[in-house]
């Protein structure tokens, strides 16, 4: 199995893109830290990663909660002594255009989406960088390379993710450390829960494929990136949008 014994932290992992990640890494041999707000969802992941013959572990943190992050951490390395994988997929959207958008809004998105980012790698850095080793994925979007109407602070957090994404495999690449992103387009989550029917449909119309992406599609790429197979993979931002950006 691909990643046979690896430490993966995951967060966001309660649902969606996040979930099937873990379930995913749980098939592929990995011991999955599961990472999210909700504390019944990450019970829940926890059993189905057990139940897909992984290890796993959940936490119930908020990502933007640097003393949270930095005690799930220290709680992981006790136990595990190592951590091989991290995958920053929490994301939160707050959607409003430009002029009717409120500082709340602006710095919630911020918060989770690029702060959240930043905290976790910083927690685990240190760890990757004795061991010589690690993978950290980040999850950015189509968003974050083209922008979009109606998510100025989504925007500027997935164009962030890819600016930490480009920075950090320059400076952890000569120690032994990928860092990639993934920029899915249109994936079917509870994430677009609040985006309206015909909204859908023309997202639909939009895509070559003529359809929404699965989060299972996402969670093939994470895998692939986060084992050796990918070894000459790093800076790199991989669109997965069914080619909708074409
Ligand atoms: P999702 O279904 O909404 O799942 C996101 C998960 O993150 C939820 O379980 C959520 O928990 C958790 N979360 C939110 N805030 C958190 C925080 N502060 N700390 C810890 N966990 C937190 O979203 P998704 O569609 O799977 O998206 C996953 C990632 O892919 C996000 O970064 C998103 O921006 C990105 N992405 C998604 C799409 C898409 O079309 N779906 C496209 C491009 C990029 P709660 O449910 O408790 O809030």
């Amino acid at each position: 199995m691909r990643l046979e014994g690896k430490v993966a932290i995951v967060t966001g992992a309660g649902q969606g893109i996040g979930a099937a990640t873990a379930r995913k890494f749980a098939r592929d041999g990995a011991i999955v830290v599961v990472c999210d707000l909700n504390r019944d969802a990450v019970s829940e992941m926890v059993d189905a990663c057990r139940e897909a013959g992984g290890v796993a572990e959940g936490f119930s943190i908020d990502v933007s909660n640097r003393h949270a992050v930095d005690d799930m951490v220290a709680s992981v390395l006790d136990t595990y002594r190592r951590i091989d994988i991290l995958v920053n997929n929490a994301g939160i959207t707050r959607d409003a255009r430009l002029q009717k958008m409120t500082l709340q809004q602006f710095d919630d998105v911020i918060d989770v989406n690029l702060r959240g980012v930043f905290h976790t790698t910083q927690a685990v850095v240190d760890t990757m960088i004795e061991q010589g080793a690690g993978v950290i994925l980040n999850a950015s979007s189509v968003v974050g390379i083209y922008g979009n109407y109606g998510q100025t602070n989504y925007a500027a957090a997935k164009f962030g993710v890819i600016g930490f994404t480009k920075t950090w495999s320059r400076e952890l690449g000569p120690k032994g450390i990928r860092v990639n992103a993934i920029a899915p387009g249109f994936i079917d989550t509870p994430i677009l829960s609040t985006v309206p029917d015909e909204v859908i449909a023309r997202m639909r119309e939009q895509v070559p494929l003529r359809r929404l992406g699965k989060p299972e599609e996402i969670a093939n790429i994470y895998a692939f990136l986060a084992s050796d197979e990918a070894s000459y993979i790093n800076g790199a931002v991989i669109e997965a949008s069914g080619g909708m950006t074409l």
